[in-house]
């Protein structure tokens, strides 16, 4: 594959040029939320490269945190986010996640949110890592459907304009090296489209489908996170994945995630030989996910796990409706029978480096949400704070594009690729085969636990696929030129760092160590990982 900032080769004459004012890529809490925020004041263009609802967001299940509960404080708030980031919180932005979380709560909840109640009461729920019960959730396991459906009720209330289907490749830079706009395919036409605004928001989400197992649907390929990374911005803290300790774990079944709140009601982890097999950890079920899924993780070395929900007895059914529906079509029925899990890639901490304001290096992109990292999640994201995220710093980065009100950028100040015209190279005939090698490659040497020479080996594995790989333009082929480029990002940070740390776990360097708590910043062209503190 090339070293370019463009993914492929375009000339200005080829594709179909459009022009709004403030451009969000992505359609889940993140983007919508900023979309809505700056209707107000700009003409507003969302692309989107699925239909409007799919997104990590529409499949999150066991709620929001938020401090409102009666016993619950911001304060409190902040000390378990920070205790679970593990020395790498950015205490400014868990400050403003804690204290502006409310107000963004009681906004979605004024925007016809419907979370769950008791005698009229909002109900809480306690999940792992959390001191107090503060996780607010929807029809019981489907918060994130709920919270998406109101957003985009509310969307199609103003004059936001929504394009479905069109896939983000690359981001525009004018001659003054400042983002312009996006490149595009638009499935619906199969042309390729040129979009110019006054500023970009990223917010395009994660990646977990780099992993042969992951919670994330098909959508969540980290292109936004490629795209900056080409344009030259700075990526902070991708090795820091979290991998969920319980997904559904069963052949010919989607990796479908059993969420925290089922251990935090009750359910039990036991192995095959129906043992329990948590007593020796500190909090046991409800310690933070890095350690739990590394328990799982050894315990799956003797063979299956299972999640045990038959103390619950018919409650899952009201408690955890979509779980329970989801097992049974696999023929589980839990209230009778434990569920076989394991871990699976779930989020990302790290992504494109922004201030609290979602401000990135390249002037006039801003990025929020998963695919954004101000370090408010450090290096272990607190369960339920990321959709909290999505709408506190969808709603800073609103206040900080409307104070600056940069101009429109211009048509002939977009610099195209230099490399333009070539002929273009062979495309590589299978994207798919190439994808699996990939997610294989990272499950297995880049995933829980990691060690320099599995990292040297992925490495070494991914660059010959580098060197035989050329994406074509079809969407499916451009997604795995990404997560190629995203994968030998992550083995180069994981390498670097030799330390544990949240999660990022090194067999060989196990502990904890003083000197690396800073931050891992890396960026096109600059052979080396940075390191920072904040
Ligand atoms: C199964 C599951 C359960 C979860 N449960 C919870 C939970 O209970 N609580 C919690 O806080 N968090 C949860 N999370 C995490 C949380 O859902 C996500 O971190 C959060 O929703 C991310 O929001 P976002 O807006 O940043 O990205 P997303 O919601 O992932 O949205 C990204 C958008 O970008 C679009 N996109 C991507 N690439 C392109 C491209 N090239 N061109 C155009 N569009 C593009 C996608 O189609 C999508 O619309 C869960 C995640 C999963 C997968």
């Amino acid at each position: 594959m090339r070293d370019s900032n463009y993914l492929i080769p375009w000339n200005k004459n080829d594709v179909e040029r459009k022009t709004t004012e403030m451009l969000v890529l992505g359609s889940g809490i993140a983007g919508l939320f900023t979309a809505i925020k700056l209707s107000a004041d700009f003409k507003v263009t969302v692309l989107t490269k699925s239909n409007i609802r799919e997104s990590n967001t529409e499949h999150a299940q066991g709620g929001i945190a938020v401090a409102l509960n009666e016993d619950d404080s911001p304060e409190f708030h902040f000390g378990d986010t920070i205790k679970a980031g593990a020395g790498l919180c950015n205490i400014e932005a868990v400050k403003i996640l804690a204290e502006n979380g409310p107000e963004c709560v009681r906004e979605i909840i004024a925007m016809g949110a419907q979370f769950d109640k008791l005698n009229d009461r909002l109900k809480f729920t306690r999940e792992a890592a959390h001191s107090k019960s503060r996780v607010l959730h929807a029809k019981g396991d489907a918060t994130g459907e709920e919270i998406e459906k109101v957003l985009v009720a509310d969307i199609k209330k103003r004059s936001i304009e929504v394009q479905e289907n069109v896939f983000v490749i690359d981001l525009l830079i004018n001659n003054q090296g400042a983002v312009a706009g996006v490149l595009a395919l638009n499935n619906n036409t199969g042309r390729l489209e040129a979009w110019l605004a006054k500023a970009v928001i990223l917010a395009t989400g994660g990646l977990g489908r780099l992993y042969k197992y992951t919670t994330n649907p098909e959508v969540t390929t980290g292109d936004g996170i490629a795209a900056a990374y080409r344009a030259g911005a700075e990526l902070m803290d991708m090795e820091f994945i979290q991998f969920h300790p319980t997904a559904l774990l069963l052949k010919g079944a989607p990796t479908f995630l059993i969420s925290e709140a089922a251990r935090g009601e009750g359910a039990k982890l036991i192995n095959s030989r129906g043992e329990y097999f948590m007593e020796s950890i500190p909090d046991q079920e409800l310690a933070p996910r890095d350690v739990v899924a590394r328990a799982i993780w050894n315990e799956m070395r003797e063979g299956q796990v299972f999640l045990d929900f038959r103390n619950l007895g018919t409650r899952v059914k009201e408690r955890f409706p979509s779980i329970y529906k989801n097992c049974l079509q696999y023929g589980i029925d839990l209230t009778t029978t434990p569920v076989p899990v394991g871990p699976a890639a779930h989020y990302l901490m790290g992504g494109v480096k922004v201030n609290i304001a979602g401000e990135t290096n390249l002037a006039n992109l801003y990025a929020c949400g998963e695919c954004a990292c101000n370090g408010v999640h450090g290096a272990n994201r607190l369960a339920s704070n990321s959709l909290l995220d999505g709408l506190v710093f969808a709603k800073a980065i609103t206040e900080r594009i409307r104070a600056k009100n940069s101009p429109l950028n211009k048509w002939e100040d977009i610099v195209p690729p230099a490399n333009y015209p070539v002929t273009a190279p062979k495309p590589s005939p299978d994207a798919e085969r190439m994808l699996e090698k990939i997610r294989e490659i990272m499950w297995s040497k880049v995933g829980i636990i990691r060690d320099a020479e599995g990292l040297k080996e992925a490495m070494d594995r991914l660059q010959v696929l580098w060197e035989e790989y050329e994406p074509d333009t079809k969407q499916k082929s451009l997604e795995v030129a990404n997560m190629l480029t995203l994968s030998l990002v992550i083995v180069q940070a994981a390498l670097s760092r030799q330390e544990s740390r949240g999660g990022h776990y090194r067999s060989d360097f196990p502990e904890t160590r003083n000197e690396w708590q800073k931050h891992s910043v890396q960026q096109r062209g600059v052979s080396h990982v940075r390191y920072v503190s904040i």
